[in-house]
């Protein structure tokens, strides 16, 4: 059987890591993203096929996915990585957008990608669903009430999913990374990250790769018997 992914937020830290580990095993990637540009230069920079989609969008994602599935074929492996944050104290938190684009970007896009990419993979009877949840959707963060709810609420979603699953061959988890090195992290002030990062038990920050070694894993054939689970890749950060 041909396995063949889905990468949410493909063109970028942690997304293309997980891009170039599931290419490396022999599956067939396709990336979407949502700013044009780098889209095309990935897909210039790869060779793989590249597509624009805001994957907040319940209709475009309905028919982006479909018009991918048409020319492409089946895809059996959906791993929703796209996300953003927009940090900041709940009291200070004036725009109704800070709290409802987090929710969009990073949990109701899970929503919007299964309900259409599951049903085939439920009918064909295999696929693979991992979901890129934060060590910060676990423990709870400073500042990031909005980012650590969307987070926590994917893991309650990917179980669900999971049960609804589980008998027809579709495995549904969550990766949890820790501090990994990314454009969204280097966005932190230095002095933060410095703090986070003294506290990883490891003495490091992770790489892109860590957690992209973690969803190949999951992905493959070997893993069909793990299922609704939430797998940290944090450096023994929280655990
Ligand atoms: P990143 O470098 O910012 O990459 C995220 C990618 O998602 C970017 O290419 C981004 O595009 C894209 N994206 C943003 N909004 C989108 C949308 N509406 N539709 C489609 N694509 C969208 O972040 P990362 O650090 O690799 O993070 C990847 C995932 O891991 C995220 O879900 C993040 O929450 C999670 N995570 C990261 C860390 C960490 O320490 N880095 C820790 C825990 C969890 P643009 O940036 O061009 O807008």
């Amino acid at each position: 059987m041909k396995r063949r992914a889905l990468v949410t937020g493909g063109t970028a830290g942690i997304g293309a890591a997980i891009a170039e580990a599931l290419a490396h095993d022999g599956v067939e990637v396709i990336v979407v993203d949502v700013v044009p540009e780098k889209v095309e230069q990935y897909a210039k920079d790869t060779g793989r096929p590249a597509y624009v989609l805001d994957v907040s969008d319940f209709d475009k994602v309905e028919s982006t996915l479909a018009d991918i599935e048409a020319k492409h074929g089946h895809i059996n492996i959906l791993i929703n990585n796209a996300g953003i944050t927009r940090d900041g104290l709940v009291h200070k938190m004036c725009r109704r957008t800070q709290w409802n684009s987090v929710i969009e970007v990073n949990l109701s896009s899970v929503f919007n990608t299964v309900r259409v990419l599951g049903a085939g993979m439920r009918e064909r009877g295999w696929g693979r669903i991992v979901n890129i949840s934060s060590m910060n959707g676990q423990k709870g963060q400073f500042g990031q009430a909005n980012y650590a709810a969307a987070k926590a609420g994917m893991i309650g979603l990917t179980k669900s999913i999971a049960l609804e699953m589980a008998s027809k061959g579709v495995t549904a988890n969550c990766v949890a990374p820790g501090f990994i090195l990314t454009e969204m992290t280097k966005a932190m002030r230095p002095d933060i990250l410095e703090q986070e990062a003294a506290k990883i038990p490891v003495g490091r920050m992770g790489a892109p790769e860590d957690i992209a070694a973690t969803v190949a894993f999951l992905s493959s054939k070997a893993a069909g018997f793990i299922t609704g689970q939430v797998i940290a890749v944090n450096g023994g950060q929280y655990m």
